[in-house]
């Protein structure tokens, strides 16, 4: 198994957002990357820039922030060449680690716009590096910049920030300081794909809590009459919890419900109802640990929400967050 820490440097449109093209809001113009073995070592490095085909010269952010010319880029490979290449340098035993969640979904969304999103299998588990680092030093919910990374760690800033190379660079170094048993209790799932029938659904089980990810649903209302979905089981033994506050909404995209597990006590759920690729709708189901007071708590905000909409019923109909 190799680690894959990689980066990625994208363009805007030069001519402001409404001249952007819809489905490529940022497009792909470095890709870097280091490769790590199983005690975290660098084993290898990845460098490539790619020529944009969209966005041909540079919207002024990027040429601040990257110190990257048009000139230099022309000089860059296609981007279906340049993402062949790493993927076959990456190698078919990759686990990808990236600084945040941004860059797995701009090289899918790039992917994508090319035709070549089946280069690239989702979902996909992968290592949040900036989480990681929370999770390590920090506490967990903190998300840091990768400079605030390298001056807490007092790693050696040897090359300039926002170079897609040099930063995927940091970002190993990082990773190489972070525990194992850190690392693989708390890995994270890409979703810009998710399951696409029930055989594949996914459903993780980590300390204390428990993920799934759902197949796609043609709307909200389906998704959440399905057996699935409405299911609670406990997430430390597995067994079927008896709800004790059914499932309600608490945004248009948010549902929360409690129940109890005989043997570890009171659980709580949480379901995220997320657009699907295919117009259509998938859920992200968190169960998690709970306790009478936070059961309590949630039971108010049961309480709470529903006496607003019936003093909102006449007003507006609908609420969005
Ligand atoms: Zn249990």
């Amino acid at each position: 198994m190799d680690y894959i820490v990689f980066d990625l440097e994208w363009n805007q449109c030069p001519y402001g957002k409404e001249h952007e093209v819809a489905r490529l809001p940022f497009e792909i113009i470095e890709i870097g990357a280091v490769k790590l073995n199983d005690a975290l070592e660098e084993t290898g490095s990845f460098h490539t820039l790619v020529a944009p085909k969209v966005y041909r010269s540079l919207h002024y952010r990027t040429r601040e922030i990257v110190h990257l010319t048009t000139k230099d880029l022309k000089a860059g490979k296609p981007f279906e060449e340049a993402v062949r290449a790493f993927f076959a340098w990456a190698g078919p035993e990759a686990v990808f680690c990236t600084w945040g969640t941004t860059d797995l979904t701009e090289l899918q969304r790039n992917l994508d716009f090319y035709g070549l999103l089946h280069l690239f299998q989702g979902p996909c588990r992968f290592l949040n590096v900036q989480k990681l680092f929370a999770v390590q030093y920090e506490n967990t919910k903190s998300r840091r910049s990768l400079e605030y990374a390298v001056d807490f760690l007092k790693l050696e800033k040897s090359a300039d920030f926002h170079r897609a190379y040099a930063d995927a660079k940091y970002t190993g170094m990082i990773l190489s300081s972070i525990d194992p048993s850190v690392i693989w209790a708390c890995d994270s799932i890409d979703t810009y794909q998710n399951p696409t029938a029930k055989e594949n659904e996914i459903h993780a089980v980590y300390n204390g809590y428990s993920k799934y990810i759902s197949r796609s649903f043609p709307t909200k209302e389906e998704a959440m009459s399905d057996k699935e979905v409405r299911s609670t089981y406990c997430c430390i033994c597995g067994r079927e919890a008896k709800k004790l506050l059914r499932w309600f909404s608490a945004s248009t995209r948010g549902y929360y419900c409690v129940a109890e597990c005989p043997e570890h006590g009171y659980i709580k759920g949480k379901i995220r109802i997320m657009h699907a690729r295919d117009g259509g709708v998938f859920v992200i189901k968190t169960i998690k640990v709970s306790y009478p007071e936070e059961a309590e708590a949630i039971r108010q905000k049961q309480e709470t929400l529903r006496m607003k909409r019936k003093k909102a019923r006449h007003k507006v109909s609908t609420k969005r967050k």
